[in-house]
């Protein structure tokens, strides 16, 4: 089935950047009919596409005059930290750059659109409401930055919701952003090489409230300084915004406060969340929250509310629970690749053997420094691991010993030296992974394997 508009056939359109969301571009724009010239830096991704079916053509050489439209992959830069030559090259030939989610929102949806950014939490926010939605049998496409991409999702009817995870690279290159309801649950300074500056980051998240439809509504975060500088510039605009904060009881908002969803809208209706496992930790509390508006928005109780936050998976690499035994929880928090994620996952345990290091990002781990109480012992690895030892070295015990391996190893021989009852071995680098691993998930399932080679020795 076709989300894309029709009246892209016959027209010139250049593809630049041919990973996956690139070539779901490539196939649905041949479908309607659409002139494709694809390309991508790499060759090993051009040779993907068909080329008995597609042009594939050096975007810097031809003449962008007679191309309507560049559509960018999120991942090549539009204006920082430069401009693709490609990207310049459309520019000055006054030919359009947008990328595909902008493609999408041009398209005649009839379906119900829910768009979900932020600078941590998408990901989870995204497939919660996904199986919330998926629980009460609606049907859902959920896409966009996760999964399946947007062009390739299928056409739905107008009952029917589509849940898009967003990135700030999928808003800037979109201009006709036309949501239900729009969620953003935070920002927080990350990837500024590829933004600018924080300002810059800060205008494109505001982006996802820029919706179009006259009954949507807005869900955000207010907990940060920047989110909740947005929030004071966005909540008298003529739409319904409603604040969510896992720190204070919010009016006309929806808060969480040791594990209890209190929503000042209805006369604190309350949902107790504090057993359920796989929405630990206040970082989770925030995506709960935002969750539950939007199971309100469709007219859930909280009962089937609760219940299928009860059956909630949860993410791969995201404070997964890999194993548990009479002692000790070995968690795997892979996907904390900026200080803020980590500083969650510090917050949700006690007794923990942290390990973290990798490529930083952030210069400074000082916003951990509060957690450390609840840190046993710190293993630091990687690029990082010098730096971040000599930054937390008199605050906590902590030992660089380069690879995850042996930070594991360690962590285990000092739990065993202390005879301690209860402990956390916490994976959650605060760091890419890009220095020892090609992913955070093949970091992720390195992790994994050790821990479950390590418990199925003693298994055994
Ligand atoms: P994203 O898709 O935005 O990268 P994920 O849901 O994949 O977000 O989570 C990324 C990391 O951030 C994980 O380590 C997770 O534990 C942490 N995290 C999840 N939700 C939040 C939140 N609301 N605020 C801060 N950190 C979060």
């Amino acid at each position: 089935m076709m989300i894309i508009s029709k009246t892209y056939k016959g027209k010139n359109i250049a593809v630049m950047g041919l990973g996956k969301s690139g070539i779901a571009t490539v196939e649905s724009l041949a479908k309607v009919g659409a002139n494709i010239f694809a390309w991508d830096d790499n060759s090993e991704n051009c040779s993907k596409l068909d080329k008995k079916n597609y042009n594939i053509s050096n975007l810097e050489k031809i003449d962008f005059k007679n191309i309507s439209s560049l559509v960018l992959s999120p991942g090549i830069p539009l204006n920082f930290p430069k401009p693709h030559p490609v990207v310049e090259r459309a520019k000055s030939a006054g030919c359009e750059v947008i990328g595909d989610f902008e493609l999408f929102f041009r398209s005649k949806i009839n379906a119900n659109v829910i768009g979900i950014t932020g600078t941590n939490g998408k990901s989870t926010t995204t497939s919660l409401i996904t199986h919330i939605l998926k629980n009460k049998s609606i049907n859902v496409q959920a896409g966009g930055n996760i999964g399946t991409p947007i062009l390739s999702l299928d056409k739905i009817d107008s009952d029917g919701f589509y849940v898009l995870e967003i990135s700030s690279y999928q808003l800037d290159l979109s201009s006709n952003i036309s949501l239900d309801i729009s969620v953003l649950l935070n920002i927080q300074p990350d990837h500024l090489d590829r933004h600018g500056s924080i300002e810059n980051y800060y205008m494109i998240k505001k982006k996802i409230f820029e919706s179009n439809k006259t009954s949507s509504i807005g869900v955000i975060g207010v907990d940060d300084f920047y989110s909740g500088k947005l929030y004071s510039e966005i909540k008298n605009i003529n739409k319904s915004i409603i604040p969510i904060s896992t720190k204070k009881k919010i009016s006309g908002g929806v808060s969480v406060i040791d594990g209890i969803i209190y929503d000042t809208r209805f006369n604190y209706n309350i949902i107790d969340i504090n057993n359920i496992t796989n929405l630990r930790g206040r970082h989770n509390w925030q995506n709960a929250a935002a969750a539950y508006i939007v199971a309100k928005e469709v007219g859930l109780s909280n009962d089937e509310t609760k219940s299928a936050f009860e059956t909630f998976k949860g993410l791969p690499h995201r404070l997964e629970l890999v194993y548990k035994d009479k002692k000790t929880e070995y968690i795997n928090d892979s996907k904390a690749t900026n200080v803020h994620a980590t500083s969650y996952a510090l917050s949700s345990f006690e007794s923990i053997f942290w390990i973290l290091g990798g490529r930083s990002k952030d210069k400074e781990i000082d916003p951990l420094f509060p957690y450390l109480n609840r840190v046993e012992h710190a293993f630091t690895i990687g690029e990082s691991g010098e730096m971040f030892a000599q930054q937390l070295y008199g605050k906590v015990e902590v030992e660089f010993v380069t690879s995850l391996e042996n930070a594991f190893h360690r962590s285990v021989d000092t739990i065993k030296k202390r005879k301690l009852n209860k402990s956390v071995i916490l994976f959650s680098p605060a760091c890419s992974s890009f220095d020892q691993f090609k992913d955070f998930e093949e970091r992720g399932e390195k992790f994994r394997d050790i821990v479950i080679k390590y418990v199925g020795q003693y298994n055994d």
